[in-house]
């Protein structure tokens, strides 16, 4: 069954546990170069207010163009860097792009302009000052926390450490906004997230995929919107393909859009022509 699900399949379902062990280490070895080759980069893809059509965000996704490889996807090599601690030097990395690419934006006429980035769970359980250090940055560049956003998915919640929860307050305390990432796929509840002091919810696109009039999926968007905004919080559609799905979740109420409808993440320079054209309203 796996080889007829194409070739990508094929090497998965082939390769040793060895083989992957090995690959993965050599991964993470030219990770760690890569980090200060210029081989990673980041594509911004537009956050949509979904009432007006304003791009008002744009969520960070990193890439690796690998001169060998080719593009290698974050799904791949995320969880390497996790693995092995790369991910908080990554971390730093992603922090620093974004927070200059916002400080440019910011000046182009879109002052309110906020970038959101990925934060992984192993980048809280480090107790180092990371979050004073960001903060430092940020005033070094004459920008408010609101500039960033960071997002967090609802394992590390569960896990729930003081630690985690410090931090968070510190980003609250910071202005700096925390989105909970792939919303549905976990297993807390929104009452529950709302002791963590998050500010948004991005309802994960295995709810927005099959979207349709009177589908299950609509009754459970429907009802993640109408909860989150009695406990305040705003709610990001992710995966967002289609006109109908568009409407569906305007109607429902839905704050914010993200998907290939709108854009795919662009890179830099493909990302301010979009921004200054502000094509977004369709
Ligand atoms: P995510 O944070 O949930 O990001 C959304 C993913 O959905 C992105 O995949 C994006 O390209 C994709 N996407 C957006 N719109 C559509 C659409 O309309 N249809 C479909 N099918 N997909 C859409 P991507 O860029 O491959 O990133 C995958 C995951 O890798 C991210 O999921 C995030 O968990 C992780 N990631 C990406 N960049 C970073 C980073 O800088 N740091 C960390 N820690 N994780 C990252
Ligand atoms: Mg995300
Ligand atoms: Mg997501
Ligand atoms: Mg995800």
């Amino acid at each position: 069954a796996a080889k007829e699900q194409g070739r990508n399949c094929y090497r998965y379902f082939t390769t040793s546990m060895q083989e992957k062990a090995l690959y993965r280490r050599q991964l993470a070895n030219e990770l760690r170069l890569a980090l200060n080759s210029n081989q990673l980069q980041l594509h911004y893809q537009p956050i949509v207010e979904l009432a007006t059509g304003n791009m008002a965000k744009a969520e960070a996704l990193i890439r690796w163009q690998h001169p060998v490889l080719g593009m290698i996807s974050p799904v791949e090599f995320v969880p390497v860097a996790e693995e092995t601690g790369i991910i908080i030097e990554l971390g730093d990395w992603v922090f620093h792009q974004a927070a200059r690419q916002a400080a440019q934006w910011r000046k182009l006429n879109h002052p309110d302009f906020q970038i959101s980035i990925n934060k992984s769970p192993q980048q809280f359980r480090d107790k180092g000052n990371d979050i004073s250090q960001w903060l430092d940055h940020l005033r070094s560049l004459g920008l408010p926390g609101q500039a960033i956003a960071v997002e967090i998915t609802e394992g590390l919640l569960l896990d729930a450490s003081t630690t985690v929860t410090d931090k968070l307050l510190e980003f609250r305390d910071a202005g700096i906004e925390v989105s909970l990432d792939d919303f549905g796929t976990g297993y807390s509840s929104l009452s529950y997230i709302k002791k963590f002091h998050v500010d948004n919810i991005k309802i994960d696109q295995s709810f927005v995929r099959n979207l349709k009039p009177d589908s299950e999926d609509l009754a459970v968007c429907e009802a993640i919107i109408v909860m989150a905004h009695k406990l305040g919080l705003k709610v990001v559609a992710e995966g967002i393909e289609t006109n109908e799905q568009r409407a569906l979740l305007a109607a429902a109420g839905c704050d914010y859009g993200q998907g290939n409808l709108f854009s795919m993440p662009l890179p830099v320079e493909k990302f301010k022509t979009l921004l200054s054209s502000q094509e977004m309203v369709i």
